[in-house]
């Protein structure tokens, strides 16, 4: 008799190896049946500059699949439905996928599992996307944690949970093919304009480029991460963030690489843990997601909710296209624009000033991040506006307000960073890159800047700008 196909509900685990619903899949020796679903209407359905990303890594998994003798069966709209249908077709004895853990996300994929385990469907559903499963990391009492360093310590001791990752399957077998959609007609990437032109030259999506990006971080780079994960002015983080988000590598691979490299004697113990420990703010952002299903709407802390923000059109116009007149805060956001990827210290400088400079909500600023980053991630762009509004888990306290100047001079010291993406200021002496209205008159004109002209003034000041956001503070604190 012929055997019952598996499907393999391929989500964000866009990736051959390590990926163990697709191992499962083929260990059955049934017949296996890869399906990719775009939903459009899906909650956290990735935005423009993800669309770009996503198109280009389906590509990259569809080739890799097709040297193994498989297709990847693309389908557009609702999950569950599509699902259902594609079970119904196949006769698929099984579908197995790696879980997921947003609440309206949770919710399909348990619903589906209850209504094709009561047929004579079986589910198996992995863990392929964290160290640790958020249920799995919780404090002495039972309770998820609230601050990282605890968490930390505990997702240290326990390791991932698979030993080694597993490797990527040496051939496919696909039996019944059944019909599906060409992924251009998804229209996910830009043609005209096609503003993505210039995305594209800064990534290369892909599992093969994420292993690769990974191997030259740990050669090149991690014995410098420590200090240098601060600086935007070098190369010295992993920009694995994309691959990470869509799945290309998983956290496990990365913590065996790292572990490996260490124990070899590679780099230090310090450089890997402290890489490590960045990996793990991922995952505690994944807890903070799954505990508080509401993370990218409303603040963890109630009282920000009545926090006196202020309705700023223009203002957020300004920062979005890079015009503040703060040339930190404008080379961050034109970095944004312009490779669809912005360095840490960036975005922790750019989130603040949007939140505490000009007092306009985070969740604005969250929701430009998730159009215009490649690495638009629910749990990490949450978790990390909260971090820096003061209004999520283990915060950075209200009253620490990033100052853009000081921030560019310890940061970018010599302004390379400036100048690489404001180049309107590139030649202005280092001394007033970061602040060119203190420059005399004569400097300026040297520097062919001419504030209000070619180079916005300050859109507000920041020393008034500071106690604005102190006094709103002090409105709610204590509420
Ligand atoms: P590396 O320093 O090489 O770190 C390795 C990996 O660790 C990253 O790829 C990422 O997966 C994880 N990581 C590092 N820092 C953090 C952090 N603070 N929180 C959570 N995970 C982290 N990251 C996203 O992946 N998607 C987002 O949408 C996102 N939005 C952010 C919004 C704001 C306002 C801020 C301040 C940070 C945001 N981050 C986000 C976190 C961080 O900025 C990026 O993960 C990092 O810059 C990616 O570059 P990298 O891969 O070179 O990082």
């Amino acid at each position: 008799m012929k055997q019952r196909p598996v499907v393999v509900w391929f989500r964000n685990d866009l990736r051959l190896a390590d990926n163990p619903a697709l191992t499962a899949a083929v260990k059955t020796g049934a017949p296996v049946i890869a399906v990719y679903i775009y939903d459009e209407n899906a909650a956290y359905a990735p935005g423009a500059a993800s669309c770009w990303w996503l198109h280009e890594s389906l590509k990259a998994l569809q080739s890799a699949m097709a040297k193994l003798g498989m297709t990847l069966i693309l389908r557009r709209g609702g999950e569950a439905k599509i699902v259902r249908a594609i079970v119904q077709e196949t006769e698929a004895a099984a579908v197995f996928w790696n879980r997921r853990y947003s609440a309206p996300q949770v919710e399909i994929d348990k619903n589906l599992k209850n209504e094709l385990s009561n047929g004579d469907v079986s589910v198996k559903t992995f863990n392929a996307s964290l160290l640790r499963e958020p249920w799995e990391i919780e404090t002495g009492s039972g309770t998820p944690y609230r601050v990282f360093t605890p968490f930390w310590k505990k997702l240290k001791e326990f390791g991932p949970n698979r030993v080694s990752p597993l490797p990527a399957p040496k051939k496919l077998q696909s039996e019944k093919l059944i019909e599906s959609e060409d992924l251009t007609s998804w229209n996910l990437q830009p043609d005209n304009p096609n503003w993505a032109k210039k995305i594209s030259a800064h990534w290369s999506p892909g599992e093969f480029t994420a292993i690769n990006t990974l191997d030259n971080f740990l050669e090149n780079a991690i014995d410098a991460y420590g200090d240098g994960r601060d600086r935007p002015d070098k190369e010295l983080t992993s920009r694995l963030s994309p691959h990470l988000h869509f799945g290309e590598i998983s956290p496990n691979q990365i913590w065996q690489s790292v572990q490996h490299g260490m124990n070899a004697g590679n780099f230090s113990e310090a450089a890997g843990y402290k890489f490590l420990s960045e990996i793990a703010w991922r995952e505690f952002s994944y807890s903070l997601l799954y505990y508080n299903p509401s993370i990218s709407e409303k603040p963890l802390r109630p009282e920000f909710a009545g926090y006196p923000w202020r309705d700023d059109p223009n203002g957020l116009g300004l920062w979005q296209r890079g015009q503040t007149g703060y040339p930190i805060v404008d080379a961050g956001m034109r970095q944004l624009w312009r490779t669809g990827w912005m360095h840490n210290r960036v975005r922790m400088i750019v989130a603040s000033f949007l939140i505490k400079d000009l007092l306009i909500p985070w969740q604005h600023g969250a929701a430009w991040f998730w159009d215009t980053l490649v690495d638009a991630d629910v749990a990490n762009n949450s978790a990390s506006w909260q971090w820096v509004a003061g209004s999520g888990a283990d915060a950075s306290p209200y009253f620490r307000i990033f100052n853009p100047i000081t921030q560019g001079e310890k940061f970018d010291p010599k302004g390379d960073y400036v100048r690489k993406f404001v180049p309107e200021l590139k030649n202005l002496p280092d001394k007033f890159i970061h602040a060119p209205w203190k420059a005399p008159e004569a400097v300026l004109a040297k520097a062919g800047v001419t504030l209000g002209n070619n180079y916005n003034n300050p859109i507000v000041d920041h020393a008034h700008a500071r106690n604005r956001a102190l006094a709103g503070y002090s409105e709610i604190k204590g509420r």
